[in-house]
């Protein structure tokens, strides 16, 4: 289960992990988009930390509302607008929770992904995001969630996204000239959820 002071630090870490990770980012974006997702993800999560960090919660819907608010009105491009609905529609599940169990994580992170494919317009398989989100998912419903196995779940997912053609976003402009490159925003995704466990340490 994820507290209220898990979830701040879990944002907090995942806002470190944006950062040191900006330039592998966009460098990745580089490759099959505009190169900006490194400077969208750090500048957003730049921009949560200065949101949260002082500030107290008392519920984990409400950290990551915060959360969802700063990325929608800070991070433009297609990713600002599919984090910030994503953590918005968790944060709606998460509301009025101290604490959430494995199973409220799980439903926050559905609503979640329905979220994104909805906005998105998107599906698991078509190199984007989501593609991330879905396996961590089904990981987290077999309950007994534990970090570790989240962020290999979510790790081994990111690195199956070099091998398929992308269907959204920019990089699908590129057709099969996409595959063989990870995609950038299953890449952030992977350390969104890594950073789970720094988190939770
Ligand atoms: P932009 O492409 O507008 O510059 P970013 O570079 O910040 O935005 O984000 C690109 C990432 O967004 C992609 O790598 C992909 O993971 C994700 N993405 C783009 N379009 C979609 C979509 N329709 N559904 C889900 N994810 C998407
Ligand atoms: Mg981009
Ligand atoms: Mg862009």
């Amino acid at each position: 289960n994820l507290t209220t002071e898990t979830a701040k630090q879990w944002l907090l870490a995942a806002g470190r992990d944006m950062q040191e990770n900006k330039g592998y980012l966009s460098e990745l974006d580089q490759a099959i988009g505009d190169g900006d997702h490194g400077h969208n993800m750090a500048r957003g999560f730049a921009e949560v930390e200065k949101k949260i960090a002082s500030k107290t919660y008392d519920d984990v819907g409400g950290v990551v509302k915060d959360a969802s608010m700063t990325i929608i009105s800070k991070v433009g491009g297609a990713a600002g607008p599919l984090y910030g609905t994503a953590f918005l529609k968790a944060s709606g599940v998460w509301k009025g929770k101290a604490e959430v169990s494995d199973e409220e994580f799980a439903e926050g992170l559905k609503a979640a992904i329905d979220g994104i494919a909805q906005r998105g317009k998107s599906e698991q398989g078509q190199k984007t995001m989501l593609d991330v989100w879905i396996p961590v998912l089904q990981e987290a419903e077999k309950g007994n969630i534990e970090a570790e196995q989240l962020a290999q779940t979510a790790k081994e997912a990111m690195e199956k996204t070099e091998g398929i053609e992308a269907k959204k976003g920019r990089a699908a402009y590129l057709g099969e000239r996409s595959i063989g490159h990870l995609d950038p925003g299953a890449y952030s995704s992977y350390l969104l959820f890594e950073a789970l466990v720094e988190a939770i340490e």
